[in-house]
């Protein structure tokens, strides 16, 4: 059992930037977990594009007017005005000035600035085509500075430890629902330990492997949410998945992001035959239609003609000395699995690629139960609305992070808090537990989930597909849970439990929203304003 202040689960971009903004007061200990063998290992790792700085001729209100109309109506103004506001100062305070990461400048020596889909200006910056791996290696760096942050690798959070549920004073019952940390899996070791924390903080990341085709790494499969709606925190807006169009679609690489960049410089969509398709769904913008509006034309073509891909053709475009050069990442990656693509187009499909919704915090990242907060992907300030506007994820990571770290320290200051002790919380009980888990039952069950929510919680949803993914996801969640009660916990089966409960979250949450909006297309949509019963 381990006893601290503050317990942080997660080490991408939001995770890190908490505890090290918590660990400014050497008083403070903090433990910051993550899953991985490699705490590197996170969708922060993979961020390619970049990250939203302030570009030139650019100003506060611009980017919250661009925030606000690619979350076609549901973005919170004052979560953009909180980005918009803080964000470059912090890019510059934490980014740059601590954890020193270089990124690309002009001959002068001022930042280079690029252009993305919907933003007004140029305002992101980027190390390459290899943003999140720079950031990640600058985060984890930082860490060294602090002594009072202990880092606990190959750690699976299982649960939150909440009052009254795990209390063993009834009257607990009475009091809000407080969180006193988690029960966690030592996957070296095979056991689970209490860590009881004044103050939990969820920080694990998005869900894009609850689907067949996704961008995100292993491990994005929802643990957050699924522990923080177990513990009864609320959990809005999950039905707002973005999709990304273009996904390699190659043995060995599934799921590698082709950027759209690789369409802003001229790259042409293909059927498997080499015809273009596009004009037929976007005659206006055709291969640069907006990223939900190409994705869904590109999953219309498969459904209909059973491809199980499209092409994407960069090579008759640009030269292949341009193409290397500004895009070294995917070419290397894509010559990996033999595909050239400075000679051959790159076979792709769209894939889940971000979480708008999740955890319901506030400005600072406090949720719903008392001593609980949640910050970047898991969580949902409000800011992406029904659709994400590029490169604002890493930003927000960056900014409810460092106000999370502050709120908590404030807490700290004015207020007194009573860690629970080991004979506040029972430990967990294995008794009677004598299956290990199979992992062929957890990788078919995994696939199943993931089938499911393509098919029917996809690109393009009804009221029939959704109510089937429902029924098909209630009887694989009882069974799962049967397994569950009866099995020895490994990560893969903690993993396939979150998903499903994760699954039915955003499923349900799709069937009931009945507008189409931003990420969530609905061929039965009703019009705003209509009934919605
Ligand atoms: C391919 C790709 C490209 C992207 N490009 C961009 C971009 O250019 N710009 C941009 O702004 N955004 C981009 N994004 C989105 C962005 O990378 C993520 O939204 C962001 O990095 C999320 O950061 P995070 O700190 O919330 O979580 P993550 O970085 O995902 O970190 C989650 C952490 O939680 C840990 N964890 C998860 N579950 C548990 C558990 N049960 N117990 C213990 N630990 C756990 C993981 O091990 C990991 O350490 C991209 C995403 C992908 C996948």
């Amino acid at each position: 059992m381990k006893t601290t202040d503050v317990l942080i689960i997660g080490t991408g971009i939001a995770g890190i930037t908490t505890a090290i903004q918590l660990a400014k007061n050497p008083n403070r200990k903090i433990i910051l977990l993550s899953r991985s063998s490699d705490i590197h290992k996170s969708n922060t790792f993979w961020a390619q594009g970049g990250i939203i700085h302030r570009g030139p001729g650019d100003g506060a209100e611009m980017l919250v007017q661009d925030i606000l109309a690619a979350g076609a109506g549901a973005s919170l103004p004052e979560a953009a005005h909180i980005l918009a506001e803080e964000g470059p100062r912090l890019l510059d305070e934490i980014l740059i000035g601590q954890a020193h990461i270089q990124f690309d400048r002009e001959p002068d020596g001022t930042l280079s600035y690029g252009q993305e889909a919907a933003h007004s200006c140029r305002r992101i910056v980027h190390v390459g085509d290899g943003t999140g791996a720079a950031i990640s290696k600058g985060l984890v760096d930082l860490l060294k500075d602090y002594p009072n942050i202990e880092v606990i690798s190959n750690a699976t959070a299982v649960d939150l430890i909440t009052y009254p549920h795990h209390s063993r004073d009834p009257l607990d019952n009475y009091r809000p629902v407080k969180c006193c940390g988690a029960y966690v899996f030592d996957r070296n070791g095979r056991a689970i330990h209490r860590t009881l924390a004044a103050v939990t903080v969820l920080a694990t990341g998005g869900l894009g492997r609850i689907y067949r085709n996704t961008t995100n790494p292993p491990g994005a499969r929802g643990d957050g949410i699924a522990m923080a709606s177990r513990a009864g925190a609320r959990i809005v807006n999950a039905e707002y998945i973005q999709f990304h169009p273009t996904a390699l679609a190659a043995p060995g690489a599934e799921g590698f992001l082709i950027s759209e960049a690789v369409r802003g410089e001229g790259g042409a969509l293909l059927d498997p035959d080499g015809h273009p398709f596009m004009q037929k769904y976007s005659p206006e913008w055709e291969d640069l239609a907006p990223r939900d509006v190409t994705a869904r034309a590109i999953h219309a073509e498969m459904e209909t003609n059973g491809y199980s891909f499209v092409l994407l053709d960069i090579a008759s475009h640009m030269s292949a000395s341009a193409l290397k050069t500004r895009f070294p990442n995917i070419y290397a990656e894509c010559m990996r699995v033999g595909i050239d693509i400075t000679q051959e187009p790159i076979p792709v499909v769209p894939a889940a690629h971000y979480s708008c919704g999740g955890v319901a915090v506030d400005s600072y990242g406090q949720a719903s139960i008392t001593n609980l907060f949640a910050v970047g992907e898991v969580s949902c300030t409000g800011l992406h609305g029904a659709n994400r506007l590029a490169s604002t994820s890493l930003l927000e990571g960056l900014v409810w992070g460092h106000r999370a770290g502050q709120k908590i320290e404030e807490m700290f200051n004015s207020q007194t808090f009573q860690i629970p002790t080991r004979q506040d919380v029972p430990p967990w009980d294995e008794s009677g537990l004598i299956n290990d888990s199979d992992p062929a039952l957890i990788q078919g069950d995994m696939q199943t989930i993931q089938n499911i929510m393509w098919h029917y919680v996809g690109l393009i949803r009804s009221s029939d597909r959704l109510a089937r993914a429902i029924r098909e996801l209630r009887h694989l969640q009882n069974e799962v849970e049967t397994f569950y009660q009866r099995t020895k916990l490994s990560d893969g089966l903690i993993g396939l439990r979150n998903a499903v409960e994760v699954a039915l979250i955003v499923a349900r949450a799709a069937y009931h929203n009945r507008q189409s909006r931003g990420s969530h297309y609905r061929v039965d949509a009703v019009e705003a304003g209509d009934r919605l019963l």
